[in-house]
């Protein structure tokens, strides 16, 4: 058990309220960091994710829509130049001058001087009947009445088709327009060089799942798509959602009729107006967002990390701070208790003073009464011998008995004497071994035997020698008396250093009886003593105890009952400024 100072009666706040504070000031200060910081974060946190994938979404509306209208621009632009060449020839030539053969592979090569854009050219009649042909194909006797292309150019005069097979059993596309002469309708007709524009379309490769291909308005592929399908099949897509001119649509995952998941898509449309195809961009879903989502889920580790750092610093720093009360609240403890004690000393030796001045003067009177009587008694020479004898031992006795109302009344007046202290450097190794030698005998009476461990290095300190003394005197005298009832014992006293707190230590412990925890609580406070009557009075401790305060150190106690006691007095290399005016200088 170990107490610093002596403890008071007064009454402090018990220990388990002082936890019940702490830990809820710890989870109130942990809270309210959490609020501070983590809230505003998440806040912060959630602010960016909304706005940046909303970003995110418009970007990849805009680039979808770019992507549709540059692809449409293109093939509208194609086609449109390749209707134009055929109406250039057909308005600027008569029906006469295309059916010879001659100049009809003249115009076809002069058609085809920029690039291979047509494969084939043929002038047919309003019967359906070819009047003249080039092109690799056998088809001058072929009748074109019944197709499709053909009822719609004499209807519209021109006609783009979509691919189809035809006579030649290859997919391609014609273009026809017509042109009338003395009334009689006749139409031009050439086969287009799909692989043009087909290889733009086809080629096109948008990350690891973008594709862009042509449809018709039956679901029928007019280009090869870059995944499942082929030109000419039927496309797996749900037409009846695609009725706007232009638009994005999302599709959820499907499984395909042949087990085969299909994941989300995005799926970005527009319908051309000549040929009336749709032009189709798609793209995974994930794909799309994969940077986004990166993006998200960085931002969700840093969140996390920024957290848990939050997390920990608060805890740390809370806990730094509740230690740091807890210390002020102890230091407050202390010096509360340290004062209870020095009020009451303060106010029991002026009290003390005065019971020791009253009765020094009683006790004179009683000594010199005594002698008096002792010298009436000498003067009577007819007095019985055993009467004298007795007279003179009562006498005596009565003597012994001031001589130690003195003592006591003596000790009261140093305990409560304000007299000034001499300061000077002082050896303490010197000071404690003088004390030593002359309680030597003393304690050897009682089986004790003294150890000197000696820190021979120890600073010296400027103090008052004679003051410590009578410390040393009190802690050995109770040294000694509690190895009453012990054949032998120790005790060591031991000097060192202590430059952390800049002074000197001297620890005295002794095997001795050791201090029960009741006895420990009131030990310092004057006048307690467990010892018989007449031998002790109590004051040793507090007598000390007063000393050490005074010289500005402090003195700690620790003790197990049965083992022996530890004093360790603590006394810095200068005594307090306060001392200054009560003190004198000597040596310095
Ligand atoms: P006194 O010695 O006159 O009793 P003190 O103030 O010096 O007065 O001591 C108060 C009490 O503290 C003692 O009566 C004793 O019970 C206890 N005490 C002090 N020092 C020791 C010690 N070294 N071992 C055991 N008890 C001690």
């Amino acid at each position: 058990m170990e107490i610093a100072v002596p403890h008071s009666t007064t009454h402090h706040e018990p220990a388990h309220w002082r936890k019940k504070h702490y830990a809820s000031l710890y989870v109130r200060f942990i809270l309210l960091t959490l609020i501070c910081s983590v809230l505003p974060l998440l806040l912060v946190g959630w602010g960016i994710y909304v706005y940046y994938s909303e970003f995110a979404s418009e970007r990849m509306v805009e680039y979808f829509q770019s992507q549709v209208q540059h692809h449409e621009r293109i093939i509208e632009l194609f086609f449109k130049e390749r209707v134009s060449d055929l109406q250039l020839i057909a308005y600027s030539q008569s029906l006469e001058q295309l059916k010879e053969q001659k100049n009809l592979q003249r115009i076809f090569d002069i058609m085809n001087r920029d690039g291979s854009f047509f494969e084939d050219v043929g002038v047919q009649n309003d019967q359906g009947k070819h009047l003249a042909y080039v092109g690799p194909f056998d088809l001058i006797d072929k009748d074109y009445s019944q197709t499709f292309w053909f009822k719609e150019v004499m209807a519209r005069d021109v006609c783009i088709s979509d691919m189809f097979l035809g006579y030649r059993k290859v997919p391609h596309v014609i273009v026809a327009v017509t042109n009338s002469e003395a009334g009689q309708k006749w139409i031009l007709r050439a086969t287009i060089y799909t692989d043009s524009f087909r290889s733009l379309l086809e080629d096109v490769k948008m990350g690891e799942t973008g594709e862009v291909y042509l449809v018709n308005t039956h679901g029928i592929l007019q280009t090869t798509p870059r995944f499942g399908g082929k030109i000419l099949d039927k496309i797996d897509l749900p037409m009846g959602a695609f009725t706007d001119r232009s638009g994005i649509r999302i599709l959820d995952a499907t499984t395909n009729d042949d087990g085969r998941t299909v994941p989300r898509q995005i799926v970005a449309y527009t319908w051309l107006n000549d040929p009336k195809w749709m032009l189709v961009v798609k793209q995974d879903y994930s794909e799309v967002f994969q940077q986004v989502n990166r993006a998200n889920q960085a931002m969700l580790i840093f969140l996390h990390i920024s957290i848990i750092a939050i997390l920990i610093v608060s805890i740390i720093t809370t806990k730094h701070m509740i230690q740091v009360v807890k210390d002020r609240d102890e230091e407050a403890d202390e010096l509360n208790r340290q004062l209870v004690q020095t009020s009451k000393l303060a106010s029991l030796g002026e009290l003390a003073a005065g019971v020791a001045h009253e009765i020094n003067n009683p006790l004179a009177i009683i000594l010199t009464g005594n002698q008096v009587v002792r010298d009436l008694a000498d003067e009577q020479t007819d007095l019985e011998a055993e009467f004298r004898s007795q007279l003179y031992e009562c006498l005596a006795q009565a003597d012994g008995q001031v001589l130690r109302c003195n003592m006591i009344t003596h000790n009261l007046l140093r305990f409560a004497r304000r007299s000034k202290s001499i300061i000077e450097q002082v050896n303490l190794n010197n000071c404690v071994g003088e004390v030593i030698e002359l309680m030597e005998k003393r304690a050897k009476s009682s089986g004790v035997t003294f150890h000197r461990n000696f820190d021979e290095k120890l600073p010296q300190v400027r103090t008052d020698a004679s003051q410590l003394q009578q410390v040393f005197v009190n802690l050995f005298a109770n040294a000694i008396d509690a190895h009453e009832g012990k054949p032998y014992g120790a005790i060591h006293v031991t000097t060192r250093a202590d430059g952390r707190k800049g002074g000197v230590e001297i620890a005295i412990s002794d095997t001795g009886s050791g201090i029960p925890g009741h006895v420990l609580e009131r030990m310092f406070d004057p006048f307690f003593t467990t010892k018989p009557v007449g031998k002790g009075t109590g004051l040793g401790l507090s007598i000390s105890y007063n000393i050490i305060k005074n010289l500005g150190g402090e003195i700690r106690v620790q003790s197990s009952v049965g083992e022996g006691t530890e004093f360790i007095i603590f006394l810095p290399f200068t005594p307090p400024e306060t001392l200054a005016g009560s003190s004198y200088e000597r040596g310095v």
